[in-house]
């Protein structure tokens, strides 16, 4: 026997109709790439996401196409997040962060029929255009006065001028829920990058899942400001559950530094953030020399890589801000796991909270995880026995676009890659990428601790971890280090720092300093290019 309930696919669309309808005069803001603030309403948005979907109908484009984005934060992105997929083709965000070729090479394997950019990426676009053999439409994000008369791109129009051509009154059509709507390649940092493929079902559970009390608490009362990109794992899902919520968006374009961040968090009230450390490090580092405060800040979640104890620390003591440390994967849409604390930690101290609350969290409900040992069996969660972390839910990876690298679940459970512990409680914390994991004398060494330690230190700006060959112990971890500019830290300081703060054996055996740490084009730090660049390096003990 089947229930009895209506039988409505979930679809993005839903979305921004019912953000229309019920909050249609809740705000969404954007620095915008020339620099001034934009400001409109929910209703507009939905308005202009049906003149997308209308000028997409126009040019023929089937079910299923590709339009790519190479935008910043900000409200003509939000249009196209609704209206492409809302009109039941694939929204693909590029990161404008990688290299050219590679942008070309995504945007040729994934058959990208239009291309929606900013201004800013103008460059970029020349560069390519050449290249991108599917592409028959661009779309510069500006109004028809600004667009470039003499940039040489074929087929260029302004989005302005593209939508005024068509009515806001348009029916979001209606079709399988499990049909795709939005794609993000991987950063590939081995290989070519794959392409996870969301589907409006699951991106709509995602959505559900992150307002949750426990997971990113989102209401009808917040502000909230996604520094995380929208070209990457679309902002964490955060313009769909705020859609869901009412809440009101504050977008910050191109001004990602600890100034512009901070200001707009000021002057739109902003309630809550969600960003990856660098930025905040950024933020941070502005305010402290000159004594700044928040006045409407109460949460940020942070994820992407580890968020060093010292920022959570600093945001809860120094400025009264709730750190939600999350972790999760462009595979995963991308949320797993969100720390948040349980009735029963209300009650201890300050720092044995502060334990928990630098673990990455438990398993929001959608997200099934399980900790397996080289022998694939599980592992007990003691908190303390690490082995592969594996996921499963229904906004995880099944498949990667076209097919690519196989299959890449191991028995319904999709690998991440990642070495975890997780407690009795179910929080689970992250050691290293197993890629990164450091062996030495048969123990597992987190690199991720060492850096942790590392960061603490007044001098240091940014510190990674990596393994080095020893002919006794396999290898031992030296730690590479950005000094803050004017400070002062020599080698023997930075280790002595150590003691006392982890097990002797772990301790760095040297300290590295160098300009400038190689990052990749979503804010981690690229630990095989770190490595070639200290091939010739040997250790002073080996
Ligand atoms: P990429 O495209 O670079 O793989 P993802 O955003 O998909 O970007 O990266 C996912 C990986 O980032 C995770 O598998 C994990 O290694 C790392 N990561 C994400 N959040 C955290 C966190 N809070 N702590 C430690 N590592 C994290």
């Amino acid at each position: 026997m089947l229930g009895l309930m209506q039988n409505q696919p979930l679809l993005i669309s839903s979305l921004i109709e019912f953000a229309e309808r019920h909050h249609g005069d809740a705000e969404i803001v954007s620095r915008r790439v020339e620099g001034d603030l934009h400001r409109y309403t929910y209703r507009e948005v939905a308005g202009r996401a049906r003149q997308v979907a209308g000028a997409l109908d126009s040019m023929k484009l089937q079910f299923s196409d590709r339009v790519a984005t190479l935008a910043w934060n900000g409200y003509r992105h939000l249009e196209l997040y609704f209206g492409v997929s809302g009109s039941g083709r694939v929204l693909h965000t590029l990161n404008p962060r990688l290299h050219p070729e590679q942008i070309a090479w995504i945007a040729n394997h994934a058959e990208d029929q239009v291309l929606c950019f900013d201004m800013s990426f103008l460059p970029i676009v020349k560069a390519i255009h050449g290249n991108c053999s599917t592409i028959k439409q661009y779309v510069a994000l500006c109004d028809a006065d600004k667009l470039p008369a003499d940039s040489g791109i074929p087929n260029l129009v302004s989005y302005e001028a593209w939508i005024a051509a068509q009515s806001s009154d348009y029916a979001w059509p209606s079709f399988d829920e499990n049909s795709a709507s939005s794609m993000c390649y991987t950063s590939g940092t081995t290989g070519n990058p794959k392409a996870a493929l969301y589907s409006h079902r699951s991106t709509i559970l995602h959505a559900y899942a992150a307002a949750l009390p426990d997971v990113m608490c989102l209401s009808a009362r917040d502000s909230i400001l996604p520094v995380v990109p929208m070209f990457h794992v679309n902002a964490w899902g955060i313009p769909y559950s705020a859609a869901l919520t009412g809440a009101k968006l504050v977008f910050p374009g191109p001004g990602l530094d600890g100034k512009s961040v901070y200001e707009l968090i000021e002057a739109e009230k902003v309630t809550y953030a969600a960003g990856v450390p660098t930025v905040w490090q950024m933020m941070l580092g502005h305010m402290k020399p000159a004594g700044l405060k928040f006045s409407t800040l109460k949460r940020t979640v942070i994820g992407g890589s580890a968020c060093p104890p010292t920022m959570i620390h600093a945001f809860q003591e120094d400025y009264g801000v709730e750190v939600l440390h999350a972790w999760g994967m462009t595979e995963m849409s991308p949320l797993g796991t969100l720390c948040t604390l349980k009735n029963k930690h209300l009650s201890m101290s300050k720092e044995e909270q502060m334990k928990i609350r630098l673990k990455q969290g438990r398993a929001i409900y959608g997200v099934d995880m399980k900790i397996v040992g080289e022998d694939g069996k599980e592992i007990v969660w003691d908190g303390k026995a690490y082995g592969d972390l594996y996921v499963k839910g229904p906004w995880i990876v099944a498949e990667y676009f076209k097919g690519e690298g196989g299959d890449p679940l191991v028995d319904g459970w999709f690998p991440t890659g990642d070495v975890a512990t997780i407690d009795p409680d179910g929080y689970m914390q992250i050691t290293d990428r197993s890629k990164d994991v450091i062996k030495s004398g048969g123990e597992w060494i987190s690199s991720i601790d060492i850096e942790n330690i590392a960061v603490a230190h007044p001098a240091v700006a940014m510190a990674a971890c990596i393994g080095v060959r020893h002919p006794k112990w396999d290898e031992r971890p030296i730690i590479v280090v950005v000094k803050k500019p004017g400070a002062e830290v020599t080698r023997e300081e930075l280790i002595k720092f150590y003691e006392g703060k982890t097990a002797k054996w772990q301790i760095p055996d040297d300290v590295v300093f160098v300009d400038a740490i190689p990052m990749g084009a979503t804010g981690k730090i690229l630990k095989t290019r770190l490595r070639e660049m200290l091939k010739d390096y040997t250790l002073p003990s080996a």
